[in-house]
This record gives structure tokens, sequence and C-alpha cells, in this order.
């Protein structure tokens, strides 16, 4: 049985929502990125949303709407992927790591205060995995500091935190339509926002740098090319108008291996916070307990044809930013933890219920085989 890590889900309505495009003759700057930003404004619930070409320009975009600039620091966790912390780079602004909770992967808001300075300027939550982070202490700090927020949401459309949607509660915030993403555009993003300023900021920046009621070849400010397309908005028409569908399947299928998990000793389930209403899978991550080696495991997996993933690594122990900050192992021992001992499974929307049968049989006995060990344990 082949078992890919993930799929998108595209359907014929997609393929003619590309091939109409592909008889116009706009290809850039018409009316599907028109449409795609007025469904993500209307679905999330905000006023303003600017597509750009993937998730990573978004990131960037909103670290210059926050004004980072040199040495301006940034409070985001190190377990994330590594283009949260990359955009506070792009505008020379120095991340400021602070650990999270193991048992959702995201922040620990018990530690953001001790890591404000009087060089903090934002603070950038990541909604790990589809789950909301415990955002009212950070929208609390935030006031009290003056500091600005910034959701990076790009694995969490959909998701809802004490009823809230993941994108409306930061100053501003991001989504990303990569592939493996909850719904795709090949590669896009979104920025959303409250901020009316703001909104015509991210189409100047996105455009060159011109401002909008310019002239075309009047740039007032350093922009960049980081305009989606007509093909990629496209697709996002069509899969914004299924994302609930989506969402529901991707739930569906997250429910078969929280069925089958329960009962493999050694592997706990993704563990939902109470303050999430609505988590949107985006990965199905497990932990590994004590006594289980992780990348044996996965090893072991792939030699029976399933491909497994340790989800995130850290992003303070790689070896760039080790160089440039000096960052060590035992930094943040709980990001660390996580990264020694989460496994992202096969998962996506299209998953059929037999696939997720066959990745948790392997799993049990890939367990088993190192079991010895494991069972000597107590209290795992
Ligand atoms: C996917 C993702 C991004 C942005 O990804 P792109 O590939 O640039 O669209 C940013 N942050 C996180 C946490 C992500 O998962």
């Amino acid at each position: 049985m082949h078992i890919p890590m993930s799929s998108p889900d595209i359907t014929q309505a997609e393929i003619d929502a590309v091939n109409a495009v592909m008889q116009t003759a706009t290809l850039s700057i018409g009316p599907q990125i028109k449409a795609f930003e007025a469904q993500i404004a209307a679905y999330t619930g905000v006023p303003y949303a600017v597509g750009v070409n993937s998730g990573t320009s978004g990131l960037h975009l909103a670290m210059i709407a926050a004004g980072i600039g040199d040495g301006d620091e940034v409070i985001t966790p190190s377990f994330s992927f590594i283009a949260s912390a990359n955009a506070i780079l792009y505008e020379r602004g120095v991340p400021v790591f602070v650990d999270i909770d193991l048992e959702t992967g995201n922040l620990d808001t018990r530690l953001i205060e001790r890591a404000i300075t009087p060089r903090t300027k934002a603070i950038m939550p990541v909604h790990a995995f589809g789950q909301p982070v415990d955002m009212d202490p950070i929208l609390d700090l935030a006031r009290q500091h003056h500091l600005i927020v910034i959701e990076d949401a790009c694995e969490a459309i959909g998701a809802e935190y004490k009823g809230r949607r993941a994108g409306t509660m930061g100053d501003a915030a991001v989504f990303a339509f990569y592939p493996n993403k909850q719904m795709t555009t090949g590669e896009g993003g979104m920025i959303v926002t409250q901020r009316e300023e703001w909104d015509a900021l991210f189409r100047s920046l996105r455009n060159q740098g011109r401002d909008v009621f310019d002239a075309w070849l009047n740039h007032t400010r350093l922009g960049y090319n980081y305009r989606l397309d007509e093909l990629s908005a496209a697709i996002g028409v069509t899969q914004a108008k299924r994302l609930d569908a989506l969402l529901a399947k991707r739930a569906q299928v997250a429910a078969w291996y929280n069925a089958r998990i329960a009962a493999i000793e050694g592997i706990h389930a993704p563990c939902i916070a109470p303050t999430t209403t609505r988590m949107s899978w985006f990965v199905y991550v497990v932990r590994c307990a004590d006594g289980i080696d992780r990348d044996s495991l996965m090893q072991a997996l792939q030699a029976r044809g399933v491909p497994s993933r340790p989800y995130f690594t850290p992003i303070h122990l790689q070896p760039f930013y080790r160089e440039k900050f000096g960052w060590r192992r035992g930094d943040l021992p709980q990001t660390e933890r996580a990264g020694d001992t989460f496994l992202a499974l096969p998962f996506s929307g299209v998953m059929t219920e037999s696939q997720v049968d066959y990745v948790c049989q392997q799993l049990t006995e890939c367990v088993g085989e190192q079991g010895e060990a494991f069972r000597d344990r107590p209290d795992v």
C-alpha cells in the first residue's frame, strides 16, 4: 500500500477554474485574486485580505508593517517552520525564542513576559499544527507593553480559539496555501488585517512599492514582487468554496487516527487544549513516550513503506541560527524535547480509513519491536 506523507485535495472544479483563466488574457492582477481575497476576508471575518505568492512573503510584509528594523526583537517560538523566524531576519530583527508547552506544541505564555526587553517590538505566536495559541495572555501583554501582534496562522485557517477565528486576534495574520496545507493554491499566501492603512501598505509592498493610488511607475517605497498570479488565485477561489468540507474531511481522518492511537502504548495522540473550540487539522503529530526512540521508529516505519517526519525540528538548533545567535541545545528544554519526540504521520483529507488502519498497524508493530525497553519503565 503506497501512502504519501500528504496530498492536496484537487477536483475537476479546480482544473476547470485554471483552464478558464488560461483562456483569458489576464494571468496576473485580475478578477481571480480579487474574488479570492474577498472570500478569505469573509470566511475569516476581517475587513481586509491581501493575496501574496507565499506564506513566507506574507510574514515578511507583516514584519515591515510592524516596523521591525535593525536589532528589534520579536518574541516567537523556535518550535515552528523556519519561515516564521526567517521573516524577522529579512528585516534585520532578532527572534527571541520562548519555550513551548509540550502538550500542545504552542508557546508557553507564562514565559513571555520575562522575555520582553526595551527592544521588543512585536510578538509573533504560531498556531502550530492547526491549533490556536492561548491568545488572551498574549494580547494582554501586548496591550500593556505596546507591542504589535502578528499571528503566524499559516497552519490554522478555520481554527477557533474560544470561538474566535485564528487570524482575527492580532494586528495582522498570515495564512499559507502550499500543497500540504488545509487548502492550496500551489504556492500562495494571504495576509489578513483589521487595519485599513496596513491593507494599503501590503498592496503596495507586494507590487514593487507602487502606491495604490499612484501612477504605475511611481514607486513610493522599497517593494517586492510578491504578487499571487491569477491561475493560483483561481485554484484558491475553488478551494475556499470547499474549505469547510476540506476541514471536515481532515477532522474525520484525525478521528480515525485518534481512535487507533489511543490503543498504542507508548504513543500519545495530539492534545487539544480546552481553549481550542475548533481544530483545523494541518498535520497529525504524535508524541513518543520515554523509552521509544523516535528516529529508529521513523526508520522502521520507512522500511514498511510508511513515511513519517520529525515535526518540527527546532529553529534555534538549525546551523544558521546557532552560528548567528549562539543558541545551543539546552536553551529551550521543552522545544528540544518536542523536537526529539514528536512524529508527524501521513495525513491529508484524501486519506482513506484503510490507509489509516495500515499506518496504525505498522506503527503498533514497530513500537512493539522497541517495546522491551519501554515496558520496563513505569509511568510513561
Ligand atoms: C507553511 C508555513 C509557513 C509559510 O509557508 P510558505 O511555504 O511560504 O507558504 C509559515 N509558517 C508556518 C508555521 C508554516 O507552517
